[in-house]
């Protein structure tokens, strides 16, 4: 049967196109991932399911164009369990890569692709994500009809402390961040927020206000992601406080 793919808007035929990238399922340091592969959470309709290949929606995408987007799995994939150990800070409880070791177009597409997947999608699972008006603005920074920015799909990256025992947890959520709608996104020991909005990169703290910008994925920086031993993407203060953690130790 053939149907219309979302990102070329061809009529042919779809495939089972991944949600999660598998690449993040089989890479992953935790056995409890590789015995039972992930099990998904949705919080909004009150389930858990079992994801032995990860989850995957086979009315999105032809295999062409799931192929364009798996490039950008192949390298977060690499990126962000392959090569993360080399990156361990020796001081801080984070990793830090200096930005000539990240492809910033092709991470930030990755991440681009994974909340509009999610929003493209039908599913019940990702009844949350509805990206409305930014979810063509996704397919056009997809495609390079629209300029990568810094505070458009603004991405936040945290890790898992090695203690944490949800690392094979996969959840999408909506929440917000500084006051724009944000979504949550948990996969292989990752927690994600990403905030599709332009977003004013301060928060207001007490006295004044301070940045913790330096943690957001930023072209020509050095990407930060702390590892950290709770739930804390998309939680202003909890964020803020990482931050300040960090700064501190410097
Ligand atoms: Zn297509």
């Amino acid at each position: 049967m053939k149907q219309k793919c979302n990102y070329c808007h061809q009529e042919c035929k779809l495939i089972q196109a991944h949600i999660i990238p598998k690449g993040f399922l089989k890479g992953s340091e935790s056995n409890s991932i590789k015995d039972k592969g992930f099990l998904e959470v949705s919080t909004e309709i009150h389930y858990t399911k079992n994801r032995p290949i990860g989850p995957y929606d086979q009315n999105i995408l032809c295999a062409t164009c799931d192929n364009i987007i798996g490039d950008y799995d192949g390298y977060a994939k690499t990126l962000l369990i392959d090569e993360i150990s080399k990156y361990k800070d020796g001081r801080k409880p984070c990793y830090i890569f200096p930005s000539v070791q990240v492809d910033y177009t092709k991470l930030k597409k990755f991440f681009i692709s994974l909340i509009w997947r999610a929003s493209i999608s039908k599913r019940d699972e990702y009844a949350r994500v509805t990206l409305g008006p930014y979810e063509d603005i996704a397919l056009k920074c997809l495609k390079d009809d629209i300029d990568l920015r810094d505070d458009i799909f603004s991405v936040l990256i945290f890790k898992d402390a090695p203690n944490i025992k949800y690392q094979d947890v996969i959840s999408f959520t909506a929440s917000k961040l500084a006051g724009k709608r944000a979504y949550k996104i948990h996969f292989s020991g990752y927690q994600i927020t990403i905030v599709p909005k332009s977003i004013d990169m301060t928060w207001s703290i007490k006295n004044g206000t301070m940045s913790p910008a330096d943690l957001f994925l930023k072209k020509d920086q050095a990407l930060i992601i702390p590892e950290v031993d709770i739930d804390v993407s998309g939680k202003d203060q909890m964020i803020i406080k990482i931050y300040l953690k960090l700064r501190m130790k410097q």
